[in-house]
């Protein structure tokens, strides 16, 4: 049985060395994450080309995301390097000290309007929430606080504020000379950080396509605003991130899990892709195996119907980034053989409005009903292998497709395994039909005697141009295919 959750894993030090990295990518690792909150976009583009060359060597397709910083709201720096506050002091936040002068009474900020967004009784959450200030007056650039919860705190620790509303724009300057980087890099998808609407979208979208960029856009969801707006923002993207780093934050931790399964069941209605982000494997940035708690979470977010999971500093930084890819892709693995994630009842309900969408429906709703080993979805632009992993299955979604954009876009989706795939022009649909079965037995994918569907459309080479299903079996010797009997 394969996998059929995605995993992601954040490239850093941790995985520079060549060694490290082909013993992920063999660990299972489907997509990765270029953090542009770290090191320079040559930094990436050398990673990314250490990525495609292990990949062209194991004749896979592995999917890349650049993932924007965005506003990021940070402390600037101590001049000696970190702090340690007590409850009860008094700490200012202050838009005009001197970036490297932060001492035991006040620190810079990265984002000078901060004293214009922050009101009286605000509470101010840093390093992830793990130092709670509250905002007792504001002076000019200066916001001054009492500790609520003290804690070391070191340079350039992250800024959020309870209940979200901080008025910084989504794109940052350095977004959008990254984003130039990440198109010339030609990565799968970009992803925006802290976008509050569906705007916010459509402007990295046209940033991205205007420096040549064919990427999908990723949505992380990580500000309360985002959630509020998360309808509009998902239908402008290809796919979400739900950010439980920010968005824990911003709208208190105890609100996330429910958060988590409104935003994957709203994307997967809206037949967008969904990713699960942050802190799932935590403790094995220093351990060899995670806690009891980490393994429930990987396995609820694969119930809740996740398309991916992700890593971040546990491969990125971590001491252990194979072993952290091992024990993810095992718990996902045994979750996925869970009866409630492989019968469907998505869309029963609901009209269909293309006949390609039509064709993955039945397709899907065949499959969970028949004796079928997989299926084979000859296709240009992914789309209708998308639909059909939006519907909770068991069976291997093989898309076939000769464009390796395709192939490395679809790397992303839950139960879909890309293969590239050459056929000529002129071939009968037979043909070609004889030619994707044997492309799947040399693959390994299928053996004689399996039930395998195929879809596909009449005129090759036309993008959503699916219209056909069909049911074959896989035969043996000098004809491959027996026909079902209708030739
Ligand atoms: P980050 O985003 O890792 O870039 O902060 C993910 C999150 O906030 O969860
Ligand atoms: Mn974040």
């Amino acid at each position: 049985m394969l996998r059929r959750t995605k995993i992601i894993a954040t490239l850093g030090p941790s995985t520079d060395d060549p060694n490290m990295l082909d013993k992920i990518i063999q660990a299972g690792v489907d997509v990765v994450r270029l953090n542009f909150s770290h090191e320079t976009p040559e930094v990436h583009r050398r990673r990314l080309e250490a990525v495609r060359q292990c990949a062209k060597a194991s004749g896979r397709s592995i999917g890349a995301i650049a993932d924007l910083q965005g506003p990021k709201i940070r402390l600037e720096s101590f001049s000696e390097g970190q702090i340690t506050l007590s409850e009860a002091d008094k700490f200012i936040l202050d838009a005009a000290s001197p970036s490297d002068a932060g001492n035991q009474q006040r620190v810079g900020i990265t984002y000078k309007q901060l004293p214009k967004d922050v009101r009286r009784g605000d509470t101010l959450l840093l390093d992830d929430g793990r130092i709670v200030l509250e905002v007792k007056d504001i002076a000019d650039t200066q916001i001054h606080c009492e500790v609520i919860v003290g804690g070391t705190l070191s340079n350039c620790k992250g800024i959020n504020r309870q209940g979200g509303g901080l008025s910084a724009d989504a794109l940052t300057y350095k977004d959008r000379a990254d984003i130039a980087s990440a198109a010339a890099m030609q990565v799968d998808y970009l992803a925006v950080s802290f976008p509050r609407s569906a705007e916010d979208i459509h402007e990295a979208r046209q940033l991205l396509q205007a420096a040549g960029g064919k990427g999908g856009i990723i949505a992380k969801i990580e500000r309360a605003e985002a959630l509020a707006n998360h309808e509009e923002i998902i239908e402008a993207s290809d796919a979400i991130m739900v950010a439980r780093g920010d968005l824990g934050v911003e709208i208190g931790d105890a609100n996330l899990p429910p958060a988590q399964k409104l935003l994957i069941k709203k994307a997967r209605d809206l037949n967008k892709v969904v990713i699960t982000a942050t802190q799932m494997m935590e403790s094995m940035i220093e351990n060899q195996i995670p806690t009891r708690a980490e393994v429930s979470d990987v396995a609820n977010a694969v119930f809740d119907g996740t398309d991916a999971v992700m890593l971040s500093a546990e491969t990125a930084a971590g001491k252990y980034p194979d072993k952290a890819v091992i024990a993810m892709a095992r718990v996902c693995h045994e979750a996925e053989k869970q009866p409630m994630v492989r019968i469907s009842d998505h869309r029963i309900t609901t009209q269909f409005g293309r006949i390609d969408e039509a064709v993955a429906m039945a397709t899907m709703y065949t499959a969970n009903h028949l004796n079928i080993t997989a299926i084979a979805s000859l296709t240009e632009s992914g789309s209708t292998p998308l639909w059909m992993s939006r519907i909770n299955s068991g069976i291997p979604i093989f898309s076939l497709s000769r464009h390796k954009s395709t192939c490395s876009r679809v790397t992303l989706y839950r139960g879909v395994y890309p293969f590239e795939f050459e056929y000529f022009d002129g071939l009968d649909t037979l043909q070609v039909n004889q030619l994707m079965i044997d492309e799947l037995l040399r693959r390994g994918a299928i053996s004689e005697g399996d039930m395998v569907i195929i879809t596909k459309g009449d005129l090759k080479g036309i993008s959503g141009g699916t219209n056909l299903m069909k049911i074959v079996c896989v035969g043996d010797g000098s004809r491959l295919i027996k026909e079902d009997g209708n030739r």
